[in-house]
């Protein structure tokens, strides 16, 4: 039996939240031959631009993705990035920006924590994180209240204290919704609404379809059985393209193995073709 292409569009390494290296989810990808793979980190392309070379080398076609946070109407959402010019100051800016108000938010964070007897330290976060340019969360500050002993699990840490609105949570400015989607049309890439299923308020979600998205991550291994549907149809009457990755961390919060879900040949082949033609890459990339 001849398995379908499958590309995942949607996975984190060790640059953001992730648990395994940028070129260890590359031979992961390859061990479970999948047909193509796309990391998406957090507000960072370093994963990604570090894995590009070795996908190349390891013939993977693979493309250079990011999920950035932004904010509509004060709710977090989710802006997978494709097939951008890698090189265009407007994405270096959009990092930098991301980076600088995690930075502040993770010590406002750590200021609440130390009140309710929880400290920890930023140099203890960093110490177990150090790559350049990587990007850090609420994950890696709930791995260390595990590893202190102030709670059981990542889900107990959310829950209590740095889930949104939960007593050490801190709200972040992060960038609209619309400018991200005005950014990485700048740069000549693809924006693409992530897991829509998460977003409970169908008004919001409604106000989020009017907004230029170029596509909807349709197909997310979570979504139960049919609740794609409504995402297909959406991306259908607006001519959008549709995506699908498994937003595999390796371990912690994310249950979700690598290739559970995946993008088609087809919208896979396009956007990785547009990534070559903004980038002049050599064409072995695919
Ligand atoms: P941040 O980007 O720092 O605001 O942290 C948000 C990230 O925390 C999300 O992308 C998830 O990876 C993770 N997260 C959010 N809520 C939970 C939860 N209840 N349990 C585990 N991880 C979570
Ligand atoms: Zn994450
Ligand atoms: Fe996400
Ligand atoms: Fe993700």
């Amino acid at each position: 039996m001849t398995l379908p292409f499958r590309a995942d569009m949607h996975c984190h390494s060790t640059a953001s939240d992730g648990h395994l290296t940028p070129k260890e989810l590359v031979d992961k990808a390859i061990d479970l031959k999948l047909n193509g793979l796309a990391i998406t980190d957090h507000d960072t392309l370093s994963g990604a631009l570090e894995a590009l070379p070795y996908a190349m080398e390891k013939k993977l076609p693979f493309l250079v993705g990011v999920e950035f946070s932004t904010l509509f109407k004060e709710q977090s959402i989710h802006v997978l990035a494709y097939s951008f010019d890698m090189s265009h100051p407007q994405i270096d800016e959009l990092q930098d920006r991301q980076i600088k108000r995690r930075f502040e938010r993770n010590h406002e964070i750590l200021k609440l924590l130390a009140i309710k007897n929880m400290p920890i330290s930023y140099e203890e976060i960093l110490e177990r994180h150090s790559e350049a340019d990587s990007i850090i969360g609420r994950p890696h500050i709930a791995l260390l209240m595990i590893e202190k002993g102030y709670v059981r699990d990542i889900q107990e840490a959310f829950q209590k204290y740095l889930g949104d609105g939960k007593s050490c949570f801190v709200p972040s400015p992060a960038p609209s919704t619309a400018e991200t989607i005005e950014i990485i049309h700048r740069a000549k890439g693809k924006a693409i609404l992530a897991h829509p299923h998460l977003i409970k308020k169908k008004r919001l979600y409604n106000e989020l379809l009017k907004l230029p998205f170029d596509g909807l991550e349709t197909y997310y291994a979570a979504m139960t059985k049919g609740q794609n549907m409504p995402f297909e149809k959406a991306a259908k009457e607006r001519n959008w393209i549709m995506t699908g990755g498994s937003d595999f961390h390796g371990i912690g919060g994310y249950p979700l193995s690598l290739g559970s879900s995946w993008t088609n040949e087809e919208t896979f082949t396009s956007l990785l073709q547009l990534f070559i033609k903004n980038n002049e890459l050599p064409r072995t990339v695919s």
